[in-house]
């Protein structure tokens, strides 16, 4: 059996306005994950617990099959797996966006979708005057900073501790950037154990930009600048029992973003990077769709991930949702459903990580729809692939990591609830 996981991140919404009062699923053509809907099953899982934050990191180690409650510890170390910058037993990897406030408020987590080529000069910046040796406060015990470049405004920052004293803990505090748009910054600073050394290279963060040729070179594009870089996301390498252990199948990641491509390093996933994508709007979905299935000739499980419906509605963008999801039904879902006919048995699963909402541009917590389809699926009947149909479907996975063993299991679902 073949089986594939196609995640179109965040793609779960609420009806708007500017859709005619549908939801983008609702309003997007989706001919061939409606036709797999229909001979399939279509149901709600919930990727998030409660008291975890609903963003990809928590969101994709459940869907893949792990319980974040269990294995979870933070979101930069996962991109520390991608960017391959190894973590001792004392070290902490911390996300460091590059980001564009004006007036105090968040108006940008991403600088203006900063370019890599861009984004590297003002990450070694930090790394020339804020790098090296730390000693020992109040604040945070000694240690040594590294910051490291990532992906566009995606940057990391590793502080290697020595054996025994934690520079943050349970109590540390931090917001991710894309969840407070447009709201002042001084709300929503660092705070608990470690948080003073966080705020302070916030801070000087921003006389190291602010005249920095880069910055200059975006100003007289009429490009949005780095004012500064936020510090967030921060935690110890996780430790993930491989997939082909505790699945006993051989799995393949494609995805543009760092944080996907780790959970995919951990558990033990081949890694494939597809030239042209970009993790944005403008990624190349048929390349995607391609490198999945030749991907699928030597691995039991492939997953392809876009980032693409997430950052539609991170900036509010309804059509740009639309057509995202158009553009994973026609260049992706379509083709790499025709090549798992080849293959006899298969199966496939469709579903967003995490909820993310047009009208609050940010993630949200919730149960998200899936649609799982092919060998050993019978039919539930149901007219598409929407969240109004998931909701009222018979099969919800209350902790979605439970999800994954079902999806791999003989007969699908497991068992059926009243809705
Ligand atoms: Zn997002």
């Amino acid at each position: 059996m073949k089986y594939v996981i196609i995640i179109p991140d965040g793609c779960a919404d609420e009806p708007v306005q500017s859709l005619g009062g549908r939801t983008p699923l609702e309003a997007a053509r989706l001919p061939h994950i409606d036709s797999l809907a229909k001979a399939g099953v279509v149901g709600l899982s919930n990727n998030v617990p409660p008291k975890l934050t609903p963003a990809s990191d928590v969101a994709t180690l459940s869907l893949l099959g792990y319980d974040p409650l269990q294995v979870y510890t933070g979101r930069a170390p996962l991109e520390a797996a991608a960017m391959g910058i190894p973590l001792g037993p004392n070290d902490w990897a911390i996300r460091c966006n590059l980001i564009h406030v004006s007036e105090g408020k968040m108006t940008d987590f991403t600088a203006g979708h900063i370019t890599s080529e861009e984004g590297g000069p003002l990450v070694r910046a930090l790394q020339q005057t804020l790098g090296g040796p730390i000693p020992e406060s109040e604040d945070h015990p000694a240690g040594k900073l590294e910051f490291h470049p990532g992906v566009s405004y995606r940057n990391l920052l590793v502080f290697r501790g020595l054996p025994g004293a934690q520079p943050f803990g349970s109590g540390t505090k931090t917001q991710p950037p894309h969840d407070v748009p447009d709201r002042p910054l001084k709300d929503h600073l660092p705070s608990g154990p470690g948080a003073g050394l966080l705020r302070s290279l916030m801070e000087k963060s921003k006389s190291l930009f602010s005249n920095h040729d880069v910055n200059r070179a975006r100003r007289a594009k009429g490009l949005r600048e780095a004012t500064q870089c936020w510090l967030w996301g921060q935690g110890v390498a996780p430790s993930l029992e491989p997939f082909a252990t505790k699945y006993r199948k051989k799995g393949a990641m494609i995805s543009a973003v760092d944080l996907v491509r780790g959970v995919g390093c951990l558990i033990g996933y081949r890694r494939i990077d597809v030239p042209g994508t970009t993790g944005y709007l403008d990624t190349d979905y048929a390349a995607k769709g391609r490198y999945a299935i030749e991907a699928l000739k030597h691995h039991d499980v492939v997953c392809v991930h876009v980032e693409a419906p997430d950052e539609a509605s991170h900036e509010g963008n309804a059509a740009a949702k639309v057509e995202a999801l158009e553009r994973i039904d026609t260049d992706i879902v379509g083709p790499i459903r025709e090549a798992l006919a080849s293959y006899g048995d298969w199966r496939i699963l469709i579903t967003p990580d995490h909820r993310t909402t047009l009208t609050t541009r940010a993630h949200a917590h919730g149960p998200v729809p899936f649609v799982v389809s092919g060998t050993g699926v019978p039919g539930l009947g149901q007219s598409g692939y929407t969240e109004s149909v998931a909701s009222l479907s018979p099969v919800c996975i209350g902790s979605g990591h439970q999800l994954m063993g079902q999806f791999l299991a003989d007969s699908f679902p497991a068992n059926l609830m009243e809705p």
